[in-house]
């Protein structure tokens, strides 16, 4: 941390090497009044640090997390908001990594780079929201992917203006990356500290991949796959030649604790064998997947977004129609005894409906 007290209360903020050089005397922890030395060492920016254990307000301090602070409070320094670095709240006991002040209302911002559950992410997130407080999650290097994966998923936030997205933090580069997700791929912003740029990168839809992918997770006997088999297997179908449709237009959205694939075979073990389905049957079939692995945006309206694809997509694919009461097959979508019997019929007959 940059920020301790003196034995006075006043709050010393440390800016540079030189200056942890010539200070003296004793420091305390602003959060939790623990002593805390200076380290004024070559590879970190100069730092205090608890002398004993860390206080819970206080996170495992990396180079990359130490960095990305300063990075951030320069950045809104350079956009001309008041910043804050440290701002610690004693009535929730947590200190907030970066406070900005854009258009003269706090915003504040975490930058995680360590491991965090979702139970201590909801409650921070909660703290903050006590006190009125908006707050966005910026994720370092641990998190980083070229596609939307399930370690991301925790922090996936919703607002009016970005619509699903996550934030990140490549200190090393010096830049801020926005992601939204929306229905064709990935939107992404990046932002330095002298300009940004943004471009539209579409999901790749690779459904023969993800069909050998679905056949080496059996052959490796993966728990959730085997479990999906045996399911399958119950209503006289194998999971390895599932219909071409479960790989097709995924929303790619995190967050939802069954991937989206497994969760288009099931609904349709679920409702295939009968001719029509009922609105309240196909609603009940999603809430059984609602789980609390998106403590920043309600699992229900993650769900909302994968189960409203995947009607479109079997609607557009001419197999189902709407009806008043629900939903009717048209035309059942075709199983495979074998992956290789699935991949000689090919995928096209599905892409090309769409
Ligand atoms: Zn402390």
């Amino acid at each position: 941390m940059f920020v301790a007290q003196t034995a006075t209360g006043q709050l010393v903020t440390l800016r540079n090497h030189a200056q942890a050089r010539q200070l003296t005397g004793a420091f305390v922890c602003p959060a939790c009044g623990a002593p805390v030395g200076v380290r004024n060492g070559p590879v970190m920016p100069a730092h205090f640090y608890h002398r004993g254990p860390a206080c819970a307000a206080s996170e495992p301090e990396s180079a990359e997390h130490l960095n990305g602070k300063l990075w951030l409070l320069d950045y809104g320094v350079r956009r001309g908001w008041a910043g804050t670095l440290e701002q610690v709240y004693p009535t929730i006991k947590q200190r907030a990594d970066v406070v900005w002040w854009p258009a003269g209302r706090p915003l504040v911002v975490e930058f995680q780079c360590s491991p965090i559950s979702v139970t201590r992410l909801a409650t921070r997130t909660a703290g903050y929201h006590r006190l009125g407080l908006p707050v966005v999650w910026v994720l370092g290097r641990r998190y980083f992917a070229a596609l939307p994966q399930a370690k991301q998923a925790k922090f996936l936030q919703h607002s009016r203006a970005h619509g699903w997205h996550l934030w990140f933090l490549d200190v090393a580069v010096g830049r801020l990356v926005l992601w939204q997700l929306d229905t064709l791929g990935l939107a992404i912003h990046w932002y330095w500290a002298s300009g940004s740029r943004a471009l539209h990168r579409p999901f790749p839809d690779a459904p023969r991949r993800q069909a050998q992918a679905v056949q080496r997770a059996l052959m490796h006997r993966d728990r959730r796959a085997m479990l999906l088999q045996q399911a399958c297997a119950a209503a006289g179908r194998n999971l390895a030649g599932c219909p071409w449709i479960v790989h097709t237009q995924l929303t790619h959205l995190p967050g939802v604790a069954v991937p989206e694939w497994q969760l288009r075979t099931r609904w349709l073990l679920a409702f295939q064998a009968h001719p029509t389905l009922t609105t309240a049957a196909e609603s009940a079939f999603w809430r059984q997947f609602e789980g609390q692995l998106t403590p920043l945006v309600d699992s229900a309206a993650v769900l909302a977004v994968v189960q409203a694809r995947w009607l479109a997509v079997l609607a557009a694919a001419g197999l189902l129609s709407r009806t008043t009461t629900g939903w009717r097959w048209r035309q059942a979508p075709q199983w495979y005894p074998t992956l290789d019997a699935k991949l000689e019929a090919g995928a096209e007959g599905v892409v090309r409906q769409l």
